[in-house]
């Protein structure tokens, strides 16, 4: 029989649970609980905490699911995950989640800094600024080889090639590598030459990219899109995460309101917000966020005040010739006294500035 709007499937009704293991628990008896939860058809993620192992378990409801799991040997609780976003709750992992990605450390008390241009234009220009950034202490590099213009008439990037000088410039300085991926043919590709694969603010909402980029592994900054809410930056997260990809770097670029005065408006309340949330740590991008030079070290200040894990800004050893975001581009030497600045303020909120 032919389904009609007037009678609708029934959406299947969703299962999400930790089962909390007690704190003696033994390898086996996680291991257990683990082949249990997946044998009752269900998605597991085990969370190995400070305190106590958890299990998150997520899937397609049935009767008896959580007496079931309840009864397991070492099993402490088995309690219910009330936030639309599961994997990335602060319910399921109460700890924070720190992300190592070569030389870049982010979260858990380490701000770290990716600095670097917007777009890899060519050797000099990217050598250049890696130098400068390195030595003024950021650990990450930043740099677009496949760029997302608005225009389909301004520069696209080097593709293969910006990838290549990226991981030459680490070569040289150990920074790693943050690039952006904007389609999911290309995951491959800029992971074979990156540490981090950032997921640009235009395409927070492709799922399918969001879905390949927790398939391999790097480590993600995903960038919240310019409309878009912070529950569905999470549950954006969650696309990652649910495919098996720990290592997600929330990223706060700005969003679109009736303001003009900056090209996006920067609200820094979402980093406290997303740290009560989520156990993910969360970066803040000052240079698109206000979109003025001037205005970027002030920002990047507040961001590390506001308690940021990290920053990503951009720097150009020219601005006023950047093929992209020159007029938000620090130069080397603005880029130097926001890092002493950003240093001191993190020393006075107890946090680390990397490399500092
Ligand atoms: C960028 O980092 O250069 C960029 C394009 O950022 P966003 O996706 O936040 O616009
Ligand atoms: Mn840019």
């Amino acid at each position: 029989m032919i389904q009609t709007c007037d009678a609708p499937v029934k959406p299947k009704e969703l299962f999400s649970m930790i089962v909390v293991m007690e704190r003696g628990a033994t390898p086996e008896q996680i291991q257990h609980m683990v082949e249990r939860v997946e044998g009752l058809g269900l998605k597991s993620h085990v969370i190995n905490g400070t305190e106590r192992t958890v299990i998150a378990a997520i899937g397609e409801k049935r009767e008896q699911t959580k007496e079931s799991l309840e009864s397991g040997a070492g099993v402490a609780e088995v309690m219910p995950i009330l936030a639309p976003y599961k994997v990335a709750s602060r319910e399921v992992k109460p700890e924070p989640t720190e992300v190592v990605a070569g030389s870049l450390r982010i979260g858990a008390g380490t701000i770290g800094v990716i600095s670097g241009p917007c777009s890899v234009e060519d050797e000099e220009q990217l050598i250049s600024t890696a130098r400068a950034v390195k030595a003024a202490g950021a650990t990450g590099l930043r740099g677009g080889a496949f760029k997302p213009r608005t225009s389909p008439y301004s520069f696209q990037g080097l593709k293969e090639e910006g990838l290549k000088l990226l991981a030459a410039a680490r070569e040289e300085t150990g920074l790693a590598v943050v690039t952006e991926v904007m389609s999911t043919d290309d995951v491959d590709l800029v992971a074979k030459y990156a540490d981090v694969l950032q997921v640009g603010a235009r395409n927070m909402q492709n799922y399918r990219l969001l879905e390949a980029v927790g398939q391999i592994d790097r480590a993600v900054l995903l960038k919240r899109g310019a409309s878009a809410t912070i529950d569905e930056l999470l549950l954006a997260a969650e696309y990652i995460l649910n495919e098996g990809n720990p290592n997600v770097i929330l990223c706060e670029r700005g969003i679109r309101t009736f303001e003009s005065h900056t090209r996006f408006t920067l609200p820094l309340a979402t980093v406290p917000y997303l740290h009560h949330k989520t156990h993910l740590p969360v970066v803040v991008d000052p240079s698109h966020g206000t979109g003025h030079t001037y205005l970027v070290p002030d920002m990047a200040a507040a961001a590390v005040a506001a308690g940021a894990d990290g920053l990503i800004v951009e720097v150009h050893p020219e601005p006023e010739a950047a093929l992209s975001d020159g007029y938000q581009s620090m130069t080397f030497d603005q880029h130097d006294k926001m890092m002493d600045r950003c240093a001191k303020i993190a020393a006075a909120i107890d946090m680390q500035l990397a490399a500092r």
